[in-house]
């Protein structure tokens, strides 16, 4: 017992020794999430040691059940609460959080549109076959080529960030005479993070029209016959918890929006995402029923002080519709106890890292572990789960029970990592990416297969040759050609 009370004190304050080291807190894994008899994890109805067996390790698994069943879920949750209020909610899934062919097949199946910012992941939507018509193109920087592929796919909506994009678009959808629907990219001066939100006035950053500066934007997109100035759109942060900072987030747009009425119709509220998820035992996300019926009434009751009728509302989750469906499967390599200040950590190294989960390390974000291929009664001890790359920041996560007899050949997993890994994943120290398995009905199937070390070396023209000639410019100067 003298371990477990030493190593407490390199804890952080927020992280408590559980009771049972084995344990799968809920709302962190997948639903589906299991222990077998043997002690074994369960993903989908799949063994965990299965999987490794069969697709090796780091393995993205990704349980399609778990994201259908959320991605209905939510578009209930929206639908309701805007009915509520007679009007009509759409649900964008923001496809940055993970897009793949067969993802954009299962949230679009499943009623969502689709939400792509850059020129790559609208090509992955369309591919996949989604309705152009249900797909919205935002960012603050989209090149001549992107707005050009986008119109010409007949995309349903642009958001527009600044003014040289307005002319931009402008000038685009004139030369191919067509009218473009586009929403206007506010900000509110409502950031949001996890639990308290910061309202300020002044806006220092790269997204869209301040609240003063966008009612030029909209007179100046109205005066554009090629563009149809459809509402006003809002995304405050990421992984929010409660309802507060996007109820006044929303009220500060109504106002805004009430305003603009008086230049033409604005049939759409576009409110963004960002609802949170739980990554561990103290995360607390906020329901999205609430979630949704707290946006809607705050919404609803602007427009009542206002006199004005409520629009149609849309969203953007991304995290929310995939974060939890998603576990990383590694193989424990080595150990190695720390000693600081007289108490113990022990650092447990697997077979990935920062290259297939780099949010540790882009923002301290904070994950949780557990043995997969075993259930063990060993005293839980405090670990950090670090990756094989060459950087000590290199954390997947950063402060974890797991039981002591943890050792070298164990498969380990991390829960609600279905969100903004595969999506932020890298090649560092030539690291071929792990394939991405969905997991549904019993059945396991790549969806992404994983890159080989010939993936990577094939793109290296020192080994392929230098097929494109580059550039070749006689060099003026050259004194041996004077003689
Ligand atoms: C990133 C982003 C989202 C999705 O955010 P989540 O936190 O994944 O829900 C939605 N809308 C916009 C404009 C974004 O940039």
């Amino acid at each position: 017992m003298s371990a477990p009370s030493q190593s407490r004190s390199l804890a952080p304050s927020w992280l408590s020794e559980p009771d049972d080291a084995n344990a799968l807190t809920p709302l962190v894994w997948p639903t589906a999430a299991t222990r077998d008899g043997d002690g074994v994890l369960r993903l989908g109805g799949i063994p965990a040691t299965a999987l490794r067996e069969h697709f090796g390790t780091p393995l993205w698994v990704l349980d399609e059940d778990e994201v259908r069943a959320t991605a209905r879920r939510t578009l209930d949750a929206f639908r309701a609460a805007a009915a509520l209020h007679g009007v009509q909610a759409r649900v964008y899934y923001a496809g940055k959080a993970f897009l793949s062919a067969e993802v954009v097949r299962w949230v679009t199946e499943e009623g969502l549109a689709v939400d792509v910012c850059t020129g790559g992941e609208l090509a992955v939507a369309l591919a996949a076959g989604a309705d152009p018509a249900r797909l919205g193109f935002h960012g603050n920087n989209k090149s001549v080529a992107e707005l050009e592929a986008s119109v010409e796919a007949g995309i349903g909506s642009i958001v527009i960030d600044s003014l040289i994009e307005i002319e931009r678009l402008a000038a685009i959808v004139d030369r191919r005479g067509v009218r473009q629907s586009v929403l206007l990219r506010v900000n509110s001066g409502v950031h949001a993070e996890t639990h308290d939100f910061l309202a300020t006035a002044h806006e220092d950053q790269k997204f869209g029209f301040t609240l003063t500066d966008a009612a030029a934007a909209a007179s100046r997109i109205r005066e554009l016959p090629g563009l149809d100035l459809v509402g006003l759109h809002c995304h405050i942060g990421s992984q929010i918890f409660g309802t507060a900072g996007f109820e006044e987030s929303a009220s500060r747009i109504v106002e805004l929006h009430a305003e603009l009425l008086a230049g033409g119709e604005l049939p759409v509220l576009n409110l963004g995402g960002g609802f949170g998820i739980a990554y561990t035992s103290v995360d607390d996300p906020t329901p999205i029923e609430e979630l949704a019926m707290g946006i809607a009434d705050a919404v609803a009751r602007q427009c009542e002080v206002r006199g004005i009728p409520i629009p149609n509302l849309a969203f953007e989750p991304g995290r929310a519709i995939v974060g939890r469906a998603g576990v990383t499967l590694y193989e424990v390599g080595t150990t190695k106890p720390v000693e600081v200040d007289g108490a113990e950590r022990l650092y447990v190294s697997v077979d990935g890292g920062m290259s297939d989960n780099p949010r540790p390390a882009l923002y301290g974000a904070e994950f949780s572990a557990r043995i997969a291929s075993r259930a063990s009664d060993s005293e839980p001890v405090l670990v950090r789960v670090v990756g094989k790359h060459c950087e000590s920041g290199d954390v997947v996560v950063d402060a974890e029970y797991l039981p002591g007899d943890v050792a070298p050949g164990d498969l380990l997993a991390v829960p609600a990592t279905g969100a903004y890994c595969f999506s932020l994943a890298s090649n560092y120290n030539y690291v071929p990416r792990p394939p991405v398995v969905a997991l549904r009905g019993g059945e396991a199937r790549v969806i992404v297969r994983g890159e080989s070390i010939d993936d990577l070396l094939a793109r290296d023209a020192g080994l392929t040759g230098h097929p494109e000639k580059g550039i070749d410019m006689p060099v003026l100067s050259d004194r041996s050609e004077d003689k």
